[in-house]
C-alpha cells in the first residue's frame, strides 16, 4: 500500500474541510488537493509537523484585498473592473508574486496562484513569501492608451498595500514590461519614492538583465537537468510548446541555444506547426504578436507559410517533450493520452498548473517525466528575487552573472525534488519532491515564528 493510500481518509477529511471553507473555488481546491495528497502523508510520518494545523494555516491567505478599478475607455465610456491582491504567506519573506490581467481572473484563480507561489518561492532558496494579484481586465483589443489608463487606475488602489519590504508584485499573463512600466510610474508618483516595489522593470529603471527570459530559461535548465539524469539532453529534441507570450519566448530561445527545436506555438485561436523550428527572426516575431494585443497566433502561419490548426491544441503532434506555457488546466486527460501514445519523454509545466489532475495521473502512471510548474517555472520569480537584491544594493549585475545564478538555482531545485521525490522503484515524483521541499522551508519558518 502506498503512503498516499494509507492516508486517504485523512486527505479526504482535510479536503472536506477545505471545500466547505472555499466553496465555488475549483482552481484553488485543485491546487490544495495536489499539495495535501503529498504533504499529509509527509506530516504523518514526521512528528515535528504533526498537530500544528500547518496545512490548515497554509491554505488560509494572510490577507485578501479586493477593490474597484474604474477607468475611461477610448470611446469615453466608463469601465468597471475588479482588482485583487492575495497576500498569501509571509513566513519566509515579503509577499512576492505576479499580477495577472486576464478575463479568467477571479478570487479562485488568484488564491490557487498565490498558494502555489508560496511553495515555488520557497524552492528558489531566496527570501520571498507568496502572493498574487490581478484583474479581470483583458489587454485583448485594447489600445496602448487604454492599457495605460487601466494600469494607472489599478495602481491608484494597490499602492496602499504594497512596498519593497511588504509585497513586491511582478508580471504574469497580460502583464509584461509595458504594463509594469505604467504601474511603476503611478506608484512612484503616488509615493514619491523610487524603490524596488515591482520586479520585471525595464533595464533603464531598475530592472534586471535576463528577467524577461528567466521563466523560460529556467524551465529549459530544469528540463535539461531532468533529461541529463536519464542520460539524455535537449540537443536534437523536438519540443511542443503552447502559448506565444513571454514564457514561451524564453523557452524557445533556450531550447534553440541547447540544440533542440520548438515546432509548435499556440493561441486561443489554435496552433501553428513549424517543422523547421521557431528560430531566427521568427523568435522576434513572437514579441510583435504579443505587442499587437490581438491574442492570436495565426499571423505566424500566414507570414511563414506553415500549417495552422484552428481550435486545436499542439499536444496531438509527435514530439519528444511537451512544455505547456499558456494557462491553468489547458492540458487534459485526452492530451495526456495523446502524448503518451506518441512516445513523449515527458511533460514539463512552464505555466502554473496547466495539467489537470487526471492528466498528471496518466503521465505519472506511465512513469514518464512530469515536472510541476512550481518547480519548473520558478526561474522567473527567482530572477525577480535577484532583481530585488540588485535594487537593494543599488547596482546591476551582468547578464552572465544573473544567468549563472539562475542556472544554479534551477539545478538546486532539481536536486531538492530528487531528494524528496525519489520513489522505491527509482522513479522521480517531482510533484511530491517539490511539495515536500517547499513545505519544509515554509513550515519551519512558521513553527519558529509562533502562532501568528
Ligand atoms: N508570475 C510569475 C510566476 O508565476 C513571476 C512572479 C514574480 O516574478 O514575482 O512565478
Amino acid at each position: 500500500m502506498s503512503s498516499n493510500q494509507k492516508y486517504q481518509n485523512l486527505i479526504e477529511e482535510f479536503m472536506h474541510y477545505a471545500s466547505q471553507r472555499n466553496a465555488n473555488e475549483p482552481e484553488f481546491l485543485e491546487a490544495v488537493r495536489e499539495v495535501a495528497e503529498t504533504i499529509i502523508p509527509f506530516i504523518e510520518e514526521n512528528p515535528k509537523y504533526k498537530g500544528k494545523k500547518l496545512l490548515e494555516r497554509m491554505i488560509e491567505p494572510e490577507r485578501v484585498i479586493s477593490f474597484r478599478v474604474t477607468w475611461v475607455d477610448d470611446k469615453g465610456e466608463i469601465q468597471v473592473n475588479r482588482g485583487y491582491r492575495v497576500q498569501f504567506n509571509s513566513a519566509i519573506g515579503p509577499y512576492k508574486g505576479g499580477l495577472r490581467f486576464h478575463s479568467s481572473v477571479n478570487l479562485s484563480t488568484l488564491k490557487f496562484l498565490g498558494f502555489e507561489q508560496t511553495f515555488k518561492n520557497a524552492l528558489t532558496t531566496l527570501p520571498m513569501g507568496g502572493g498574487k494579484g490581478g484583474s479581470d481586465f483583458s489587454t485583448r483589443g485594447k489600445s496602448d492608451a487604454e492599457i495605460m489608463r487601466f494600469s494607472q487606475a489599478f495602481m491608484q488602489e494597490l499602492f496602499r498595500h504594497i512596498g519593497p519590504d511588504t509585497d513586491v508584485p511582478a508580471g504574469d499573463i497580460g502583464v509584461g514590461g509595458r504594463e509594469l512600466g505604467y504601474l511603476f510610474g503611478m506608484y512612484k508618483k503616488l509615493k514619491n519614492e523610487f524603490t524596488g516595489v515591482l520586479t520585471g522593470k525595464g533595464l533603464a529603471w531598475g530592472g534586471s538583465l535576463i528577467r524577461p527570459e528567466a521563466t523560460g530559461y529556467g524551465v529549459v535548465y530544469f528540463a535539461e537537468a531532468a533529461l541529463n539524469r536519464m542520460g539524455q539532453s535537449i540537443k536534437g529534441k523536438r519540443v511542443a510548446v503552447s502559448g506565444f507570450g513571454n514564457v514561451s519566448w524564453g523557452v524557445v530561445k533556450k531550447v534553440n541555444d541547447l540544440g533542440g527545436k520548438v515546432v509548435t506555438l499556440s493561441g486561443p485561436d489554435g496552433y501553428i506547426y513549424d517543422p523547421d523550428g521557431v528560430s531566427g527572426e521568427k523568435v522576434d516575431f513572437m514579441l510583435r504578436l504579443r505587442a499587437s494585443n490581438q491574442d492570436v497566433v495565426k499571423p505566424y502561419a500566414d507570414r511563414y507559410g506553415v500549417e495552422f490548426f484552428p481550435g486545436k491544441k499542439p499536444w496531438e503532434q509527435k514530439v519528444d517533450l511537451a512544455i505547456p506555457c499558456a494557462i491553468q488546466n489547458e492540458f487534459d486527460e485526452n492530451d495526456a493520452e495523446n502524448v503518451v501514445k506518441n512516445g513523449v519523454i515527458g511533460v514539463v509545466e512552464a505555466a502554473n498548473m496547466p495539467l489537470t489532475p487526471e492528466a498528471i495521473e496518466i503521465i505519472q502512471n506511465n512513469k514518464l517525466l512530469y515536472v510541476p510548474g512550481k518547480a519548473a517555472n520558478a526561474g522567473g520569480v527567482a530572477v525577480s528575487g535577484l532583481e530585488m537584491t540588485q535594487n537593494s544594493m543599488r547596482l546591476q549585475w551582468t547578464a552572465e552573472e544573473v544567468d549563472r545564478k539562475l542556472k544554479w538555482i534551477m539545478q538546486n531545485i532539481h536536486e531538492n525534488c530528487v531528494k524528496y521525490g525519489t520513489e522505491p522503484d527509482g522513479y522521480i515524483d517531482y510533484k511530491k519532491g517539490a511539495n515536500i521541499a517547499g513545505f519544509i522551508k515554509v513550515a519551519d519558518a512558521m513553527l519558529a515564528q509562533g502562532i501568528v
